[in-house]
């Protein structure tokens, strides 16, 4: 049986040899004879200009030439949105007395073909409903991308000006900004810089991702009908690439085991650090502190009382409870008279950061690149790119390490700035690393810490993980 190949290779990382490997074999497994291979580079499918190749083939396989057309896969012939044309092509194959014969689609042209154009003739209708709206869109889309002006979205303190198809995007309060990356190369917290921004804790990350904020350039891109359009946009820059990579490199530490969130879950009453802290000597669930006015309007005593668990929150009933203040005064001095260096898990040696600002420095050239008409402002670029290129090949990588090393805060000092979600967390920290518990002694109720109830393998190791990197050691 003689056959002809039918290559298309439409973009630069599909690959034609590989079509025509697959193609081979399966001629040689089925007994075809390859006679003529079409091969079609550059071309994309649904532009439709492959036509004239299959113009051909239909016209070789009318003399006589060979019968069977042989592709990879059906979208080979034709990914054309224009059904009807598809369906013409298919049935010109067939009217020829031709054969097509996909190889990742056995059943293609074959069980069901009449089905096959029933349903191109259905998919049509739904087709050119969706087209006219897409086409509307890309008509728009492709205006602003040759005014190379903004489309997609933007993080927190950026919004665009400017009249429809040439919106320029740009920084509402830099100031903000640069404020927010030095807080978080600073050690702070993405919550903390949340609270005094307003912000929650992954727009703060999706600020400091944003790369434009120290390249200048915003990646725009659409795609329609399977191709994506990138242009760049060129925005004021607001922090230096230094900055950002400081800001950056922060957040990738914190990605690390040692930084996991280790505070519990949050407590519906947070007036005071030990509530929901201690677990029930009898029944296991956790004890709150219950304190507020009667309903005469008279302060009650505070007393720490059962408060079972998470869920059903009822006292088991079988501890009475205990007056709060002599445990909450005894914990609380235990911490506050603490001269322990408090510890941030952190970078000690290393210097791959270095080389990654240095990359991170010539991408932002290679986006200048694209933007820049001035001559003079060219050859700044190429002279800075070859500088940079240098250091970048010259550079010695030491590995990076990281441990535990001093804030130059104790935790007396933590005890006594931090807010009641920080109390609570040290002292979790310090019931989860040694235990902690009410014990009863000659009955009495007594704070018991150490030894009892430790839940974590750290106790060896004498370090009380406080969560979010910090620890302390004893
Ligand atoms: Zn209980």
């Amino acid at each position: 049986m003689l056959a002809a190949a039918f290559v298309r290779v439409s973009t630069g990382s599909q690959d034609e040899t590989s079509q025509i490997k697959v193609i081979d074999a399966h001629a040689q497994e089925h007994g075809f004879t390859i006679v003529k291979t079409f091969k079609l580079r550059g071309f994309s499918a649904s532009q439709g200009t492959q036509e004239p190749a299959l113009r051909e083939a239909i016209a070789d396989i009318q003399r006589g030439d060979y019968g069977t057309l042989i592709v990879t896969e059906s979208s080979r012939l034709d990914r054309r949105e224009d059904l009807d044309a598809q369906a013409e092509i298919l049935l010109a194959i067939r009217s020829a007395g031709g054969d097509i014969v996909s190889i990742a689609e056995p059943e293609f042209g074959k069980t069901d073909f009449t089905g096959r154009i029933v349903t191109l003739v259905a998919q049509q209708a739904n087709a050119e409903k969706s087209k006219t709206v897409k086409d509307t869109t890309y008509r728009g889309i492709m205006m602003i991308r040759d005014n190379r002006a903004h489309h997609g979205a933007l993080p927190s303190f950026w919004a665009t000006k400017g009249v429809r198809y040439a919106k320029q995007a740009y920084c509402t309060d830099p100031n903000a900004i640069t404020d927010i990356y030095e807080r978080v190369a600073g050690g702070e917290s993405l919550s903390s810089i949340g609270r005094a921004y307003n912000l929650y804790p992954q727009s703060v990350k999706n600020i400091l991702q944003f790369a434009a904020h120290h390249t200048g350039i915003i990646e725009c891109s659409y795609t329609h009908q399977g191709r994506t359009e990138t242009w760049p946009h060129m925005v004021t820059p607001v922090v230096d690439s230094a900055l950002w990579w400081r800001a950056n490199r922060v957040i990738e530490t914190n990605l690390t085991g040692a930084r996991a969130h280790k505070g519990g879950r949050p407590v519906g009453r947070p007036e005071n650090w030990l509530s929901g802290v201690l677990d029930c000597p009898a029944c296991g669930g956790k004890i709150y502190l219950n304190a507020g006015l009667t309903p005469a309007g008279r302060p009650r005593t505070p007393k720490l009382r059962c408060g079972g668990y998470a869920k059903k929150r009822l006292a088991c009933g079988a501890f009475a409870g205990i007056d709060a203040e002599p445990v909450i005064d005894l914990i609380a001095s235990m911490f506050a008279s603490d001269t322990t260096e408090i510890l941030a898990f952190q970078r000690i040696a290393g210097n791959a950061h270095e080389l990654d600002a240095l990359n991170a420095e010539a991408r932002k050239i290679q986006a200048r690149f694209s933007v820049t008409e001035d001559d003079d402002e060219f050859d700044a670029l190429v002279a800075e790119r070859k500088a940079i290129k240098a250091r970048i090949e010259g550079f010695v990588i030491t590995p990076d390490a990281y441990d535990y090393a001093p804030t130059g805060q104790t935790v007396a000092e933590m005890w006594a700035d931090g807010d009641t979600a920080v109390r609570r967390g040290m002292v979790r920290a310090v019931k989860a690393a040694w235990g902690m518990a009410l014990s009863a002694r000659e009955g009495q109720w007594e704070i018991v810490i150490g030894a009892a109830g430790a839940q974590s393998t750290e106790e060896t190791s004498g370090i009380i993980d406080l969560g979010n990197g910090l620890c302390f050691r004893r």
